[in-house]
């Protein structure tokens, strides 16, 4: 009994034994069917597609302006680093999403598994911002009609006032103020038009009116600063007034152009602000096709405002008010 118990354990075990080595064997078939499977429809295919897709942009622009954002797309699922040439001009995220940010050139970048490619960007201002730096170094007294079809002749250009204190000439300060707003304003995504950019040229009022006009300009801010007795002070907007026999349509528009620089500009250097003065005789204002404001900055014959207008700390305040009125006339900024 004992014995024939035994052997029936014996066979027991012997068969289980054949039973897992069986279910092994399957097992082993199973799983080697499946990588076989996961071999054909998974790997091949991604192996295809970087094989024979080059990288390439699916959706992308050429044409941007600041201040706007693009979606970029590439055609592959796998994960892309994004970059571009010139932050200055544009950033771009994680996911692709371009920034333009002011006027330039750049590129932008796609890379993945090792392949780059790119897009070049042309970015263009949200606004034209024409500035008109005053005078040159030297006036031209030769004349030109002070409106389309006036009878009313006036110099070309006029000598212009000198610094008390600095003894600098005012031509050499309205420059310098003009390059620093036009790098401010590029920074905040404006492109500049400047009627001159050097001292020694000599560019009539008339003509400094329709190089403006001519460059898609949206507005004509003109740069000047004042002279009078020492005592005098302070900041003044020169403005078309709404009689004007040539500009009379751009009235309102100057007028708010004239209000939110003077404005922004004295809130901005803690000059006094003189007001609006109404003026339909200067030339560069008459032959404006775009509204047009003349900000007389302050006074050279003054020796604290001559000295605050030339120091660092000064210019800074006075270009950072006058981009924020330009701002502030365009709806940009409250
Ligand atoms: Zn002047």
């Amino acid at each position: 009994m004992l014995k024939s118990q035994n052997k029936q354990k014996n066979q027991n075990l012997k068969n289980l034994h054949n039973g897992v080595r069986f279910i092994s064997k399957c097992s082993v078939h199973l799983l080697l069917c499946a990588l076989l499977v996961m071999y054909m429809v998974v790997p091949v295919s991604a192996t295809e597609v970087s094989q024979t897709e080059p990288l390439r942009f699916t959706k992308s622009v050429n044409a941007l302006t600041a201040g706007k954002t693009y979606q970029f797309r590439v055609n592959t699922t796998d994960s892309v680093k994004w970059s571009v040439g010139n932050e200055k001009i544009a950033v771009v995220n994680k996911n692709g999403k371009v920034r333009a940010k002011r006027y330039g050139k750049t590129h932008v970048y796609a890379t993945c598994n090792g392949e780059k490619i790119a897009v070049l960007l042309q970015v263009k201002g949200k606004k034209i911002v024409g500035i008109d730096p005053g005078h040159q170094q030297r006036g031209d007294s030769s004349t030109e009609p002070n409106g389309p079809g006036s009878s009313t002749y006036k110099a070309k250009v006029a000598g212009g006032t000198r610094g008390v204190s600095t003894g600098k000439a005012e031509y050499k300060l309205t420059l310098e103020i003009a390059k620093k707003l036009k790098t401010e304003l590029w920074n905040r995504g404006y492109q500049v038009v400047m009627t001159r950019t050097k001292h020694d040229v000599n560019i009539s009022n008339k003509e400094r009116a329709q190089l403006i006009n001519e460059s898609g300009a949206s507005i004509c801010v003109r740069i000047h600063a004042d002279g009078g007795p020492s005592s005098a002070r302070g900041a003044t907007a020169l403005c078309p007034s709404s009689s004007n026999r040539y500009i009379s349509k751009l009235y309102k528009k100057s007028k708010k152009l004239s209000d939110e620089i003077l404005s922004a500009y004295c809130a901005s250097t803690g000059l006094r602000n003189r007001g609006i003065s109404y003026r339909d005789d200067l030339t560069g204002t008459n032959w404006s096709t775009v509204p047009t404001t003349l900000l007389e900055l302050g006074f050279m014959t003054n020796a604290t405002e001559d000295r605050y207008m030339s120091s660092e700390t000064g210019q800074k305040a006075m270009v950072q008010g006058l981009a924020n009125g330009i701002d502030r006339y365009f709806g940009y900024k409250k």
